[in-house]
């Protein structure tokens, strides 16, 4: 099957100058974003997933320098100026951000800040931007939609404020979503619920492509078409959802899956390394049960084996 890319990341370099240090948060990614899918980003927190995610959008602080191309539409994102970005933000790709608590202004009716993105970035008029923003709560759950878009922020729930984000985000249908661990805090019975609204918002907007960032391997189980693995800041392995969960290739995706409760709730040995001194050869070494003497000194390199990609010298 023929496939669109939508967003395309090249060698992408992240480097976070702490100061007395510098941190390589984002190492060499290669990915692509396919029209209309939802693509996984998996990996133990602190890999480097969010930091990625926020490198697409420009969004990290001043102290991060990117390195590489985020091709989108015809452009570079990394060469991109911030009124370009302006533009693109909320507009073509939307980001949804871990942490509903203190992502909405407090000062601000949440009607008022679902609508801001309308304003800036569509033709409609005000009436107009009412009624959706009415109709986005309403589609969100967050009844009743009238009387809540009058509320400020701290009159919502959790989960209330996590949706009104959402609509916040998808107000302006983006062609692109980027959700950043959208069931971070979320309890067991309630990440159903967040997986079944992703899958309303995939369904009323056809087109969309979701970049899922997630730690969480039941959840993007249930939404995602690929999975990207990370692991110390490098893409390890990208496969269909299908394959990951059945006969993942990398180690490390293997070791993942046994963690699971269902699967043996096998930890895996040691702690994901330093992102300062990551140690040599290949990153998942000192935990790995496959580890020969290559892959403590030189890099594995990328193979393709039946549509999977995945670095690990047992298949190079
Ligand atoms: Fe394990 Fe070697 Fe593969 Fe790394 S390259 S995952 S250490 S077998």
């Amino acid at each position: 099957m023929e496939f669109k890319s939508l967003l395309t990341i090249k060698n992408l370099h992240v480097s976070i100058d702490l100061g007395h240090t510098v941190v390589k948060a984002v190492d060499g990614a290669n990915i692509d974003i396919r029209e209309n899918e939802i693509l996984g980003l998996i990996g133990e927190s602190g890999s480097g997933k969010s930091v990625l995610g926020l490198a697409i959008l420009k969004l990290l602080p001043p102290n991060a320098t990117v390195d590489g191309e985020v091709w989108f539409d015809g452009a570079n994102l990394v060469e991109s100026s911030e009124e370009e970005m302006r533009r693109i933000r909320g507009k073509e790709i939307a980001w949804i951000p871990q942490d509903p608590a203190t992502s909405l202004n407090p000062v601000l009716k949440v009607g008022f800040q679902i609508s801001e993105p309308m304003v800036l970035h569509t033709t409609l008029d005000k009436e107009q931007v009412r009624q959706k923003t009415i109709s986005l709560l309403d589609f969100f759950d967050i009844q009743p939609p009238e009387r809540r878009a009058e509320e400020y922020p701290y009159q919502y729930s959790g989960g209330m404020r996590q949706r009104a984000l959402i609509a916040m985000g998808t107000s302006t249908n983006p062609k692109l979503l980027i959700a950043d661990e959208p069931t971070k805090g979320v309890d067991t019975p309630r990440k159903a619920q967040v997986a079944a609204m992703f899958r309303r918002i995939k369904r009323e907007n056809p087109g969309l492509s979701i970049l899922l960032i997630t730690h969480d391997l039941r959840f993007a189980q249930a939404l995602c078409d690929r999975i990207a693995v990370m692991y110390c800041a490098q893409i390890i392995e990208v496969t269909p959802a299908q394959t990951f969960f059945e006969a993942p290739l990398h180690p490390y995706s293997e070791a993942l899956l046994e963690a699971l409760p269902s699967r043996g709730l096998k930890q895996i040995p040691g702690d994901m390394p330093s992102m300062i001194t990551p140690p040599g050869g290949c990153r998942f070494h000192p935990r790995c049960r496959y580890a020969r003497p290559e892959c403590r000194h030189y890099e594995p390199p990328f193979s393709v084996i039946d549509g999977t990609l995945v670095r690990c010298w047992r298949y190079a």
